[in-house]
């Protein structure tokens, strides 16, 4: 039989490791990536092409090294544990030569429009139609996979901002932002407090004036190292700490969460606190916004309420003068212009089921990759789901009905719409446990903790206790990988290994305190459910 061939839009992390998956499962990828190189928002570039998301040049990622990789290829042990973007890339690299991915890629290729063939209620197969320096071509695919991204269009409400086309300075979005050489001894007003704001407001504020940022609702701030200066997400996202949260009411998960944060630093004491509860926005990670503001080079303000010629004008009746620069941090909107009518977005929302089939079709040979915003990262689900893809691909997984699937993407997006406040971010939104664990589950990946407690007791705690790192899903099921037991086994040693650099002697290790207390509370909260229910 010849093999199913998958047309996969897109280099970027999505794209790369979609490509593995389609050979993984034997199937045929052909990539197609607009510019002349992989690595999608992750490849810095001064001067980014059109179509292409843009960073600046200093972003560090804030999901940490152990939660972000690769299910099958670990981030090197000597890497930080927050990388810089120039080692994201690296290691982006280093991923797609270890598994032999760039021969599959069509570089500076655009798909320009991707349609049903006239015979597809039977063979779902899809036409793509690219262009090459001016070249067009016309393919037809046994399946699509979208790697897009959704960080790409800029969102600028200028309609918001009235008299923002009277004012005499700068202004931009974060998209166009790159350094912070050209706002030294400015003015400049940040609009937005999302992870872009929080960044932008820091790093400016050094060389900078003065800095404001605007903030029309608050924002609750995290903080990149956790609890005992362990990455925030390896010391939130167990298996243990996910059923504690399901079994609390959301609003005592809040709580707990808000006097965290609150213990770092009191936010109504730095006007950031917000209305809304922890759980209800997507989190702006900044460990560094608490110092610029108690040092006075980051002020924080409400909403906009106009601008003049020189000013901005707040809704709480203050004002600010001499704004030379306004960066509107105000986040991304995403569209999918190639498929015309087979996905629909309507105010940056989309009916996905499980976020990645489009549940109208009579085939299930499109798959959307990486359409989500993950409260951890988004490369080991942008992983599974291509997992899952390929093998409702080759015809291994079944779909359920569409009035199911109907019934299901309603339900999720109704409890999206309850949870968050209302806003154009919050239309993809998902915890990282719950999608890891729902795809493995449809994958066949889900590890068994109950027998593995039988037979390998040491992992099962792990997999209890510790990070749930993406490797717990190459453990049994397609796509086993032999080294994935040691991988788990070993993450505190890569998350010490590139701060082992002065030699101390009796080392204690921190998470194995972590762990022996959750391990502790794991045991008395069993014991009095076992006693009282
Ligand atoms: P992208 O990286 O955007 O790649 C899409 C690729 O598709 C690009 O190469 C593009 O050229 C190509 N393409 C687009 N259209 C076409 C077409 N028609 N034809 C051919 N090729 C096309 N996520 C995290 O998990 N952790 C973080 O800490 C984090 N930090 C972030 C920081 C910033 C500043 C931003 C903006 C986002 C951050 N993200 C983070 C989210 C980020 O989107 C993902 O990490 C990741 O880049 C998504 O990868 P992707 O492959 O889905 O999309
Ligand atoms: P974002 O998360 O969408 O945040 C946009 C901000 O702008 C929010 O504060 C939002 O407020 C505000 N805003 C939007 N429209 C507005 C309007 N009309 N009026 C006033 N305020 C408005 O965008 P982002 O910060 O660019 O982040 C995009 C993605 O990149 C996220 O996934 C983020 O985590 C990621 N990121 C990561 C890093 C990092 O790892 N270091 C850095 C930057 C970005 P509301 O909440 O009120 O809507």
């Amino acid at each position: 039989m010849t093999k199913k061939r998958i047309a996969v839009i897109g280099a970027g992390v999505s794209g790369l490791s979609s490509i593995k998956c389609c050979l993984d499962e034997d199937l045929e990828p052909v990539c197609f990536e607009r510019t002349d190189d992989i690595g999608g928002l992750w490849r810095f570039q001064e001067n980014p092409e059109e179509g292409r998301a843009s960073i600046y040049k200093s972003v560090v990622i804030n999901t940490s090294k152990e939660m972000m990789c690769f299910s099958d290829f670990l981030i090197p042990d000597d890497y930080p544990n927050f990388m810089h973007n120039s080692q994201i890339l690296e290691y982006f690299r280093m991923y797609a030569k270890e598994f032999d991915l760039l021969k599959y890629i069509r570089f500076k290729t655009t798909v320009c429009s991707v349609k049903k063939q006239p015979d597809f209620s039977t063979s779902g197969q899809w036409e793509v139609v690219t262009e090459s320096e001016g070249e067009k071509e016309v393919n037809v695919f046994d399946g699509v996979m979208v790697c897009t991204g959704h960080h790409t269009n800029a969102h600028l409400p200028l309609e918001s901002f009235p008299g923002i086309e009277k004012f005499k300075g700068q202004y931009l979005h974060s998209r166009e932002y790159k350094n912070p050489e050209s706002f030294t001894g400015k003015r400049v007003l940040i609009i937005g407090i999302g992870n872009s704001g929080g960044d932008l407001a820091v790093e400016i504020s050094h060389t900078a004036k003065q800095v404001f940022i605007s903030t029309r609702r608050g924002a609750w701030i995290l903080s990149r190292v956790g609890d005992y200066g362990y990455p925030l997400d390896v010391s939130s996202l167990s298996r243990f700490q996910h059923f504690l949260t399901k079994i609390c009411s959301q609003s005592l998960v809040n709580t707990y969460l808000e006097n965290k944060m609150n213990q770092r630093i009191d936010h109504e004491l730095y006007g950031l606190k917000p209305k809304h509860r922890a759980l209800s926005q997507h989190p702006t990670i900044n460990d560094n916004l608490p110092n610029r503001i108690i040092s006075g080079m980051v002020k924080v303000k409400g909403n906009v309420k106009e601008f003049t010629e020189t000013a901005a004008i707040f809704e709480d009746g203050s004002r600010e003068d001499d704004i030379d620069a306004v960066i509107f941090a105000t986040g991304y909107s995403f569209a999918f212009p190639f498929l015309e009518d087979s996905v629909k977005v309507v105010k940056n929302k989309v009916s996905l089921y499980k976020k990645v089939f489009p549940p109208d079709l009579e085939k299930p040979t499109l798959a959307i990759i990486g359409l989500i915003q993950p409260l951890g990262a988004i490369m080991p689900i942008s992983e599974l789901q291509g997992r899952w893809a390929t093998q409702v691909f080759k015809g291994l997984k079944t779909l359920p009905s569409q009035s199911e699937m109907m019934k299901d993407i309603a339900k999720a997006q109704e409890e999206m719409a309850k949870r968050y406040v209302e806003s154009q971010r919050h239309t993809i939104q998902g915890d990282y446990m719950d999608t890891m664990e729902e795809l493995a589950d449809l994958v066949g990946v889900k590890p068994n903790l109950l027998s593995l407690a039988f037979t390998d007791p040491k992992l099962a705690l792990q997999l209890l206790l510790g990070p749930c790192t993406p490797a717990q899903y190459r453990l049994q099921g397609r796509g086993k990988w032999n080294g994935a037991r040691k991988a788990i086994l070993t993450t505190e040693d890569r998350i010490r290994k590139p701060m082992n650099t002065r030699v101390i002697e009796s080392k204690s290790s921190m998470t194995s305190t972590i762990t022996m207390a959750r391990l502790m509370l794991a045991v008395v909260f069993f014991a009095i459910i076992i006693t009282y229910f």
